[in-house]
């Protein structure tokens, strides 16, 4: 049996990809959703082990040495990564297609680094907001940072949006069952290929 895909979803802060994600998880239970490590500190309601894992920088900074990560970066001053031994034993051991909600440079580096490697296929997806100005009201509707780290995911936004012609789709959040139905078809598409 072949190998599961690697799908790698980014798009910038308030695009809406975590409800998307989750939704199509529901959809297409067969994929496995990889939680990421991180050393920020946990948003109201967030819980270990289900958003991220959150991990104290010196943990995080042992693992990557050790190679325990697939690919990883820092944000906003905290890092991020993806524990490469949980993507890998879904892919290759449990034949399952594994999602990345990762960055730009995350998501572009994954896809780079497994280039030429036949076993797996790396397919990224871009979430794009229908305008920059829907975003930035949604961005500032979140009320989960205050107004400096507003501010600098701001600036982060304008870069992630130039970055999307680099990705293998973009699927635009106009509308949520239009987009996510959009989604679905292009993994189930690639899941098959
Ligand atoms: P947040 O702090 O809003 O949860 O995430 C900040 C940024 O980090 C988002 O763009 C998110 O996609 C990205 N991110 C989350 N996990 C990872 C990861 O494992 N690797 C990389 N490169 N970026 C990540």
């Amino acid at each position: 049996m072949m190998n599961g895909k690697l799908f790698c979803i980014s798009g910038p802060s308030g695009v809406g990809k975590g409800t998307l994600v989750k939704e199509l998880l529901r959809v297409d239970p067969t994929l496995a959703l990889s939680v990421s490590c991180t050393t920020r500190a946990p948003r109201k309601g967030e819980r270990d082990g289900v958003e991220y894992f959150f991990i104290s920088r010196e943990k995080f900074l042992e693992t990557r040495d050790n190679g325990g990560f697939l690919e990883y970066d820092e944000h906003f001053g905290n890092f991020y990564g993806t524990p490469v031994d949980y993507v890998l034993d879904m892919m290759s051991n449990q034949k399952r297609s594994v999602l990345l909600e990762i960055d730009v440079v995350g998501a572009l580096s994954v896809k780079e680094r497994y280039a030429d490697d036949p076993d797996v296929k790396v397919v990224t997806i871009f979430i794009s907001p229908p305008t920059q100005a829907e975003l930035e009201s949604r961005l500032a509707h979140r009320g989960s940072e205050d107004a400096a780290q507003l501010g600098l995911r701001r600036e982060r936004v304008q870069f992630e949006l130039e970055m999307c012609a680099k990705y293998d789709y973009v699927v635009v959040n106009d509308d949520f069952n239009r987009a996510l139905a959009e989604l679905n078809d292009v993994i189930q598409q690639e899941k098959n290929k």
